[in-house]
This record gives structure tokens, sequence and C-alpha cells, in this order.
């Protein structure tokens, strides 16, 4: 697939690096890292458990006051209640970059993409959700529930 080089840095440790991301007007994909740099892409308008998670939260939450809050609490919950997680041991998430190589301290931010946009060519794999499929529907809507609790935390709650 296609990916536009994004230059990104460590806000602790100054440390640069390029990553391969998604342009900045991609609809309804997503890359998932997990923080020790492996990365997953997701076909999130056609994939049938991104829905069901969706679901999902959209029963705990009532839905949000938004469509927009929806999405919002569904893509900060997907990675770590659905995915199975990497050969290293981490989960996937959709809104975070790897952790920092040079400090393992804190996430790597996107600094810009690449202008005029480089772009290559990889192959990302998608996610799998073997241990998702196993559990029982009381057993997702429970780890749905602790997932958006955990969530909560740190974002205002009013
Ligand atoms: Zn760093």
């Amino acid at each position: 697939m296609k990916l536009v080089l994004a230059h990104c840095v460590c806000h602790i440790c100054k440390y640069q690096a390029e990553l391969a991301m998604l342009p900045p007007d991609t609809y309804g994909e997503f890359l998932l890292w997990g923080e020790g740099g492996q990365c997953r892409y997701l076909l999130a308008l056609t994939d049938a458990v991104y829905a069901e998670v969706g679901d999902i939260v959209d029963e705990i939450t009532g839905g949000g006051e938004s469509g927009w809050e929806s999405a919002d609490n569904l893509q900060r919950v997907f990675g770590v209640v659905a995915c199975d997680k990497a050969a290293d041991g981490e989960s996937f998430g959709i809104r975070r970059l790897p952790r920092c190589p040079g400090c393992q301290g804190s996430p790597l931010s996107l600094d810009r993409y690449t202008n005029p946009a480089v772009i290559v060519d990889v192959d990302v794999p998608s996610p799998s959700y073997h241990g998702w499929k196993q559990l029982s529907s009381e057993d997702k809507r429970k780890r749905v529930g602790e997932a958006l609790r955990a969530a909560a935390v740190g974002k205002a709650v009013s």
C-alpha cells in the first residue's frame, strides 16, 4: 500500500524519525501502532469487528451526544479491546505513535508530512482478532466497558 513519509519527533529527547503514515486527508482508514513500532492497517469502513465494537460502545455510552463523540470513544478503545497483541507483547492503538526509540520515555509525535510528499510502497498487515472472537458477548461488553473507563481517565470528565 502507498503511504507518505512523515517526520516525527520526541519532545523529551529530540529524537527524530521518519514513519510511513496514511495521507492526511484519509477517511475511514487507520494505522494502528504498537508501542514497540509494529503496525497494522485497518480499513474501518468494511471491518466487521470495528462495527461490532462500535455497537457495543454505543450501547454502553448511549451513543454519546454526537456521531463524532461516538467515533472518538471507539477509536480510543478499539486497538486494545479487539486486536491481537504484537509479537513483542504490545497492544495496538489507533491514535498514537510508537514509543520513542531514543529515550523510551514518551510516544513520538507527528511533526510534519514530507513536502513534496515522499511516497513509499509497503506491506502493512491487517489486525487479527483471534482473542476477541473467542470471547462471549458478556465478556466483550465487559472488556469494552473497562477500556472506556480507562480511556476516560485523563479526559476532562464533566
Ligand atoms: Zn525520546
